[in-house]
């Protein structure tokens, strides 16, 4: 399928100020839509993530960000680490596990300490991210997607954010910490989940263009 041109693309306002995240949708996106966050808007309201699930948390900023900001597209992810020996923790509080003035290192110290005593495949994990489209205060569209690991015993490596020190992707022996950020452009959660959320966007593109 041909790519827009760069003058087709529409502005995609990515609802998070988490700036590593800004990151990865820049280069996952890049092909689709010119990529904002809402560091560019310090005075919108704090949306708290109330809900149970991904879908309902990403929904929340979705939603709410598309009635303050009308008219633009936004985008919202959620995403975590989710550990199945510990009854699907972190989850959806993967950024506040360690209480809620947590910082990246205190919620990776905090799990490798819950899983002492772990081996094998009670080390396993996945992460979700799950994206959701709105404008104008009505979803557009949603794509979730999951990359399955283990947990390492120790940290490796600086690279990415958050959990990626001690994420070993399925099929690698060297954590998200220590590969390459071309790689996990290409394999993690938050890709799959643009790739197919960016086939929605140039739907959006047409019809904005009048073409649908
Ligand atoms: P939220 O989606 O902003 O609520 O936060 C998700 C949290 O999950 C992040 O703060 C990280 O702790 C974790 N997380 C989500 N995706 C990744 C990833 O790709 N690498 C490492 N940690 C992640």
């Amino acid at each position: 399928m041909p790519s827009p041109t760069s003058t087709a693309r529409p502005t995609l306002w990515i609802a998070t100020k988490n700036r590593g995240k800004t990151r990865e949708f820049k280069l996952l996106l890049a092909k689709w839509a010119l990529i904002r966050d809402l560091y560019s808007y310090p005075k919108l309201p704090e949306i708290k993530e109330t809900g149970d699930t991904f879908f309902a948390n990403a929904k929340i900023k979705a939603v709410t960000l598309s009635q303050e900001l009308c008219g633009r597209l936004i985008l919202a992810d959620d995403s975590g680490l989710i550990v199945p020996a510990l009854g699907g923790h972190p989850g959806v509080r993967s950024a506040r596990y360690a209480g809620p003035q947590s910082t990246p290192e205190k919620n990776r110290r905090k799990l490798l300490k819950k899983m002492v005593g772990l081996s094998g495949s009670g080390r396993k994990a996945y992460f979700q991210a799950t994206l959701v489209l709105a404008r104008n205060g009505r979803i557009l569209g949603t794509k979730s997607a999951r990359i399955w690991g283990l947990i390492t015993k120790a940290e490796r490596g600086s690279g990415g954010f958050g959990y990626d020190p001690i994420f070993q992707p399925r099929g690698f022996r060297k954590t998200f910490g220590e590969l390459p950020a071309s790689l996990k452009k290409r394999i993690s959660h938050r890709a799959r989940a643009a790739r197919a959320i960016g086939t929605l966007l140039s739907r959006e593109i047409k019809i904005t263009a009048g073409k649908v």
